[in-house]
């Protein structure tokens, strides 16, 4: 029988994070991992923006979290001898007047200065796209490569035999003695990092997870060269290997979380419509976000099974919301620190 500290099922960037920080802590853990395709963590863009949605509104608890996850990402980058914080200043197309009104306000507001450009430099957006009423620019926003984060760990995981690639058997579970026993591994305690597939955990699934599907595309774009990040009816998002990500679409139903060929022509269309040069596009993917009906992580342990504790709920935001809340709850797992009520599932009990 193999002994851990930590069995966490679920090696996307939840699994990941939260496997850091317990080790961090100097816990062992050991990870079980489908290997999937199509995971919200290989498909996201992994893109950090303070200033969300159409009336401009700073993202939650953003002033703490984006400091901190520049701080994680970096000496992660560090550790693993890779570059994956990519600051990017996003462009943000202002529609009409009334768009353009609300963006001034809010750049008159001491709350949110920081994060907006009085003026938007276009970069190279300026001859290859067509020409919108207005922009605005966001700093502090950032480009996050967190399938190259999950990859890299996961080779390390694996070279040091803390990885299983199967699909997690809920039967196979057994509580002998206050312990958790799976296959030949004993752990003081279980942390289901699944993502959008918690939907089916017979021990979670009573919680109010959402899920929305997303499709996205990989182009290359001819004769230029972006750095910045454009919100121009999709987000063009500037990848180191000179391609560019295009994303994404959102649907709350969906029968398969695989490509389609409706998704790809929808996104294919929006991107003509703002680009003035030709495009190929050289890959197409979808996945599901683990979003959840409040908006807010699911951190912490079930009701009758205290062995066994959940974190998930990173919803479209994980490249932000992930380092906090991982550290939140390794600390909650380590030390006992009492959860923040905001995330801590016992707002379902
Ligand atoms: C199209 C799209 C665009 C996005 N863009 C952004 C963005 O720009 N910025 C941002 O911050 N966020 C973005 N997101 C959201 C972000 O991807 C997620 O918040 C984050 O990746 C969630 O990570 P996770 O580890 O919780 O879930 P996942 O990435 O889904 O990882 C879960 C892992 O668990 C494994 N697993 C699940 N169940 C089992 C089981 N029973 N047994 C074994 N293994 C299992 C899966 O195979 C997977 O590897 C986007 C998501 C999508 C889909």
């Amino acid at each position: 029988m193999k002994q851990v500290d930590y069995i966490i099922v679920g090696q996307g960037l939840a699994g990941t994070l939260l496997a850091h920080f317990l080790q961090d802590g100097g816990k062992s853990v050991f990870l079980i991992d489908a290997g999937e395709q199509g995971t919200a963590t290989k498909v996201a863009a992994g893109i950090i923006n303070p200033i969300t949605g159409r009336r401009y509104v700073k993202s939650w608890k953003v002033d703490t979290l984006i400091p901190f996850a520049k701080e994680t990402y970096r000496s992660l980058e560090v550790l693993l001898g890779i570059s994956i914080f990519h600051p990017r200043p996003i462009i943000r197309t202002l529609f009409n007047v009334r768009e353009e009104n609300d963006w001034l306000a809010r750049t008159a507001d001491p709350a949110y200065a920081p994060y907006m450009q009085d003026v938007a430099d276009l970069e190279n957006y300026q001859d290859h796209s067509i020409k919108a009423f207005s922009y605005g620019e966001l700093k502090h926003s950032a480009q996050v490569d967190i399938g190259l984060l999950a990859k890299t760990y996961r080779l390390l995981f694996k070279e040091k035999d803390q990885l299983l690639e199967e699909k997690f058997d809920y039967e196979k579970i057994d509580f002998e003695g206050g312990k958790i026993r799976y296959g030949n591994m004993e752990a003081e305690k279980l942390i289901f990092c699944e993502g959008a597939q918690a939907v089916s955990n017979p021990f979670f699934n009573y919680l109010p997870f959402g899920g929305a599907k997303g499709e996205v595309l990989i182009v290359r774009i001819k004769e230029t060269h972006f750095e910045k990040i454009l919100k121009h009816r999709v987000f063009i998002v500037p990848l180191t290997d000179g391609t560019y990500w295009i994303g994404s679409s959102y649907n709350w139903k969906f029968e398969h979380s695989q490509p389609t060929e409706d998704g790809r022509q929808f996104l294919a269309a929006r991107l003509e419509e703002v680009l003035k040069v030709p495009f190929e596009i050289v890959e197409h993917r979808a996945a599901v976000r683990p979003t959840v009906k409040d908006r807010r992580p699911f951190l912490g342990s079930h009701p009758e099974w205290p062995q066994l504790y959940i974190f998930n709920g990173l919803g479209t935001k994980g490249a932000s919301l992930g380092p906090y809340w991982a550290k939140q709850m390794a600390r909650h797992l380590l030390l006992d620190v009492p959860l923040d009520k905001e995330v801590d599932i016992q707002r379902f009990a």
